[in-house]
């Protein structure tokens, strides 16, 4: 038996794919929602955290390997499956952080049979919410090879690293966005004596 409306968020770069599963989904029950890619999807979960996932693994951008695996750090509690083309049998691929795996172009009742399974266990769907965003502490790395003060900071979103050019004779808070998904971010430096 499903639940009501389980959310689902369909994650794949080819338009068609999308489509089609998420037409198929809906008629089945779900409330979908879908993103071309994993920076994109990270932005659809921030909007609503989804119950459940499917996501192919080789996109564009941010793969699904590392998206998955992102969501699994940040939303343990949302149930996920790969896709792909790439790999047969039932198991996710090695290193892949998801609950189930779908192999592309098989029937789609085995995906139906994959989603309820993982949604079967007698545990309720919980909704919730994002994370109130909260300043990083991020301590000064130093001066990079043009004698500018630098931070390392890791985007709490999409958890990649990017350096940050910052004016030191500032307030010791900086604002800035993320060089790869975008997000805003608020840090507080730590000026570490180490550093100096
Ligand atoms: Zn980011």
């Amino acid at each position: 038996m499903l639940y009501l409306n389980p959310g689902l968020l369909v994650v794949d770069d080819e338009a068609l794919v999308r489509t089609c599963l998420s037409d198929m989904l809906i008629r089945s029950g779900y409330t979908v929602r879908d993103a071309s890619d994993g920076f994109s999807a990270l932005a659809a979960i921030r909007e609503e955290i989804p119950d459940l996932i499917l996501s192919d693994l080789n996109m564009p951008g941010m793969s699904g390997f590392e998206f998955l695996s992102v969501v699994r750090r940040r939303f343990p509690s949302v149930r996920a499956i790969a896709m792909s083309s790439a790999y047969t049998g039932a198991d996710p691929p090695q290193g892949v952080a998801a609950d189930a795996f779908y192999q592309k172009g098989t029937h789609p009742t085995i995906l139906l049979r994959i989603l309820e399974d993982i949604t079967r266990p007698g545990q309720p769907l919980l909704g919730r919410r994002p994370r109130i965003s909260a300043p990083i502490w991020v301590p000064t790395n130093g001066h990079n090879a043009s004698g500018e003060m630098y931070v390392t900071i890791s985007c709490p979103e999409c958890l990649r690293a990017f350096p940050q050019v910052f004016d030191h004779t500032a307030a010791t808070t900086l604002e800035t966005r993320c060089a790869w998904c975008c997000v805003p971010i608020q840090c507080a430096i730590v000026h570490s004596a180490l550093a100096a």
